[in-house]
């Protein structure tokens, strides 16, 4: 019998008995779990029964979507975190320590970046950034004690792919953990440890969830050893997320695939339609004819993509203000992955810290912008940009 049925007044029972149960997952916001006998208790210590205790400890909110993300990178005992950042923060500061080197892709995201140049030499964890299409060049950084390396699929803003196969081999011969940032893909469109991951991040916040309405991450490894320092570091240090989050991410993942397979679609679509507009200088896709990366990305991808496009228009900044102007009914906002296309201007935006000659280097220029497609009508969304591209040509 549950010890609160016996009398307590302030938290009885919260739930009328029912035989049948919710088809929807229940949302527990509790912090802690009671217990009704010491012995229950000491079970659930000792791993003899599952059960909660303290919700930065874990929570069924969190398991479930921990649960549908481990199912879909074919793997186990996945944890959600608080953001993209902290499944970031412990997939880094859970496993390297002092002395240790890491190698990180020269594109990754943004925080990311800044947690390989600032916070990780601060703490005594050496670093060196490479580009992960160049698999030599990557060698090249790696020292006695290169513990980790670092990449994401494919690079924000420019599409770049990695060579993830050729960088899981270096890391199998050289004993080096393998990390993969898997945000922009997908499990839906690429599974890293089938081609060799130790470490799979998510930022559950972009696609995932895909509403714009939750910040969650999610970080696992393929070696339970590992996970369970994963696991331990995020409790201590308190990267658990919220239930409420967790419950809102669940609802957003349950339409996931269609939602990915349709913005896909429409970005490949998108991508065409671009290239075919004058006034616009050059479109990247990954699986495009005349992307860079185009073989490896059928290699890697297998038909499948991603949401986003990038694309350069002529006329420089003034050219790209009018367009974004003129772009009627798209946020223009730094993130993606949401339900509805947004254009982000990377010059002004998320690479406005670099240098012009850094910027240059990584070929964005005052005419570069990033699209996440979202789910609107195709051809709708493609009389939007012609109209704009024009307009900001015009201007
Ligand atoms: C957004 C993002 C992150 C960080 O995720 P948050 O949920 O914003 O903390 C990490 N990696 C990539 C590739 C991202 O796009």
């Amino acid at each position: 019998m549950n010890r609160n049925s016996k009398g307590s007044i302030i938290r009885p029972d919260p739930l009328p008995e029912s035989a049948s149960r919710p088809v929807v997952t229940p949302l527990s916001p509790s912090v802690v779990y009671a217990s009704d006998t010491p012995d229950a208790l000491d079970d659930q210590y000792e791993g003899r029964v599952h059960g909660y205790t303290y919700s930065r400890e874990g929570h069924p909110n969190a398991d479930v979507v921990a649960k549908r993300l481990d199912a879909m990178e074919g793997v186990q005992g996945g944890w959600v975190t608080g953001s993209g950042m902290a499944a970031v923060t412990a997939a880094l500061l859970g496993i390297l320590k002092a002395g240790d080197h890491v190698i990180g892709g020269n594109q990754l995201y943004g925080r990311s970046l800044r947690m390989m140049k600032e916070d990780l030499p601060r703490l005594g964890i050496a670093t060196s950034l490479a580009d992960p299409g160049d698999v030599a060049a990557v060698a090249a950084h790696i020292r006695p004690e290169t513990r980790m390396i670092l990449v994401e699929v494919v690079s924000n803003p420019t599409l770049r792919v990695a060579d993830i196969d050729g960088l899981a081999e270096l890391c199998r011969e050289r004993g080096i953990l393998f990390a993969v940032d898997n945000t922009f893909t997908t499990p839906r469109a690429f599974r890293p440890f089938d081609h060799g991951a130790d470490i799979v991040i998510h930022s559950i916040t972009k696609l995932l969830a895909g509403h714009s309405d939750v910040m969650l991450g999610y970080v696992v490894a393929r070696e339970p050893a590992l996970n369970e320092r994963l696991r331990v570091f995020s409790v201590t240090t308190g990267l658990t997320p919220s239930p409420f989050d967790c419950w809102l991410a669940e609802r957003g993942m349950l339409s996931f695939d269609l939602r990915f397979d349709r913005a896909q679609s429409t970005a490949i679509a998108l991508a065409d339609h671009l290239s075919g507009l004058s006034g616009v200088k050059r479109v990247l896709y990954p699986t495009r004819d005349d992307h860079p990366d185009r073989t490896r990305g059928d290699a890697l991808l297998k038909g499948q993509g991603c949401n986003m496009v990038s694309f350069e228009l002529e006329g420089g900044r003034a050219a790209a203000n009018a367009f974004t102007r003129a772009a009627e009914g798209l946020s223009f906002a730094p993130t993606l992955g949401d339900v509805g296309t947004t254009l982000s201007h990377p010059a002004s935006s998320s690479h406005r810290a670099l240098t012009a000659e850094e910027r240059r280097e990584l070929a964005i220029s005052e005419g570069f912008f990033r699209v996440s497609v979202g789910l609107e009508d195709p051809e709708k969304l493609k009389e939007v940009f012609e109209l704009a591209v024009s307009e900001a040509m015009s201007a």
